[in-house]
């Protein structure tokens, strides 16, 4: 008979909060650690029943190989089977999690975040991000460390799977139909996209041209978050070549923004609602997203909570055609409920295929003054003002039409002008994000705003 060494404590420790807005994040050997990875694995195992199989991928950072062992072994130690996919973008990983029948999949990553960084985020079955709900009982399991051990001929197995990859290429390829020869770059940051995103955009037809599409994990073409900023030598080479598009992932290729033929990166919220526009149905979007989408959407656009598994728990909820986050961050629930940069930027050079030249269908999509301010404010200062921020807000302005205090305070007025007050999830900052026909009306929405909160903390 075996008898389990393993000492577990009954009393229930105050819960650790590991999680963030996606996934655990952090510096790598004191935030993130080979330890913390190892426990995770062994938390996931138990909240699985110690059984079933998770699939397990991983970004280009250099710090991958040794948290990917970790975790693993967790994983294994506690009776669960391991599909290892290798180096790949974060939504190989959601959709192996679904098409190989997996439990669960974990991607090791820190998406933007530059090298000294590393985290884990957790898919479901269906290849939906693992909810808030889903995180708090991994942390519950984790700080508790009532994760447990199973015997000797339960430990998990291993298996590698090269296979996915040509079937996710595959698949993505036939989503599209793009007509041969569009002049496309593609500019990975040196991260997961590198190697399968332009072979996907060759495969359906494009001319393609890379920019840092060699796996590195130090990034040393550019940071991995995709900014006009980062994205200096991607608007040139577009502009240099005659291309007819560029397209720029973060790191793991979850995301994506374009850069259109003129070498301009394109709005956010615009390219958003221009992709939006080319679905049937409802579109699930977040908070902070403008009033363009309201315009250009088919069907009713419905707002939640910033965060992908936000988006993607309205859109299976609501059963909507398409969601995204102003980000760049599209899930597109035809395919997967991972956020997929590569089939996002795909449909967009499908789109310029197909409709015309990338500045000229922008300037279809309505465009208003907008605003975006911060104000400093500590953490708890922060929960302390949110919770009257309603109120706040209700006594001072008398045209309010909407409401909506879904994440933050979103007020929409009578002439369609919305602000949002929310405090970051991530630093010490209230933000306020509005927008408003009127540059006038703006101004005094922000003025009053910074008024409120200044007065507040
Ligand atoms: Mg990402």
């Amino acid at each position: 008979m075996l008898i389990s060494l393993e000492l577990k404590r009954v009393d229930s420790m105050a819960v650790k909060k590991l999680f963030g807005t996606s996934g655990i994040r952090g510096k790598i050997n004191s935030e993130v650690t080979c330890e913390l990875a190892l426990n995770v694995g062994k938390s996931l195992a138990c909240y699985l029943g110690n059984e079933g199989t998770v699939v397990l991928g991983y970004d280009t950072r250099t710090t991958n190989v040794m948290l990917d062992q970790a975790i693993c072994a967790g994983l294994l130690e506690s009776g669960v089977d391991v599909i290892k996919i290798g180096m790949v973008p974060t939504p190989l990983v959601g959709y192996a999690t679904d098409k190989l029948g997996a439990d669960a999949g974990v991607m090791l990553t820190a998406s933007h975040n530059p090298s000294q960084y590393n985290g884990i985020k957790i898919w479901n079955a269906n290849g939906m991000a693992y909810t808030s709900a889903q995180e708090a009982k991994i942390e519950e399991i984790y700080s508790n460390e009532s994760y447990t051990s199973v015997s000797w001929d339960k430990v998990g197995s291993l298996r590698v799977n090269e296979e996915i990859k040509g079937r996710y290429i595959d698949d993505l390829v036939g989503m599209v139909n793009i007509k041969p020869g569009l002049k496309v770059v593609i500019d990975c940051a040196s991260g997961a996209g590198s190697e399968i995103s332009p072979l996907v955009f060759r495969k359906a037809g494009c001319e393609v041209t890379t920019l840092n599409s060699q796996p590195d994990g130090f990034f040393p073409g550019r940071n991995p978050e995709p900014n006009a900023e980062n994205l200096q030598n991607l608007m040139k080479t577009v502009v240099a070549i005659g291309a007819d598009l560029g397209i720029a992932h973060d790191g793991d290729a979850d995301r994506m923004i374009t850069i259109d033929e003129n070498g301009d990166i394109s709005p956010f919220d615009s390219l958003l609602a221009l992709m939006s526009k080319e679905f049937d149905g409802d579109i699930v979007t977040t908070v902070d997203a403008g009033l363009c989408m309201d315009e250009s959407v088919k069907g009713n656009v419905l707002r939640t909570k910033v965060g992908d598994v936000n988006v993607a728990e309205v859109i299976i909820e609501k059963d909507a055609a398409f969601g995204g986050e102003p980000s760049g961050t599209w899930l597109h629930p035809d395919f997967c409920m991972c956020p997929d940069g590569i089939l996002s930027g795909l449909r967009m050079a499908e789109l310029v295929s197909n409709k015309g030249k990338l500045s000229e269908l922008l300037l279809e999509i309505p465009s208003y003054p907008n605003i975006r301010e911060k104000i400093i404010c500590s953490k708890e200062a922060k929960t302390a003002i949110m919770e009257n921020m309603e109120d706040l807000l209700k006594d001072s302005f008398d045209d309010i039409k909407e409401i909506n205090s879904i994440d933050g305070v979103r007020l929409t007025f009578n002439d369609d002008s919305w602000v949002l007050v929310r405090p970051s999830g991530t630093e010490d900052y209230i933000r306020i994000t509005l927008e408003s026909k009127d540059s006038t009306k703006a101004q005094a929405i922000k003025e009053t705003c910074v008024k409120i909160i200044k007065e507040n903390i």
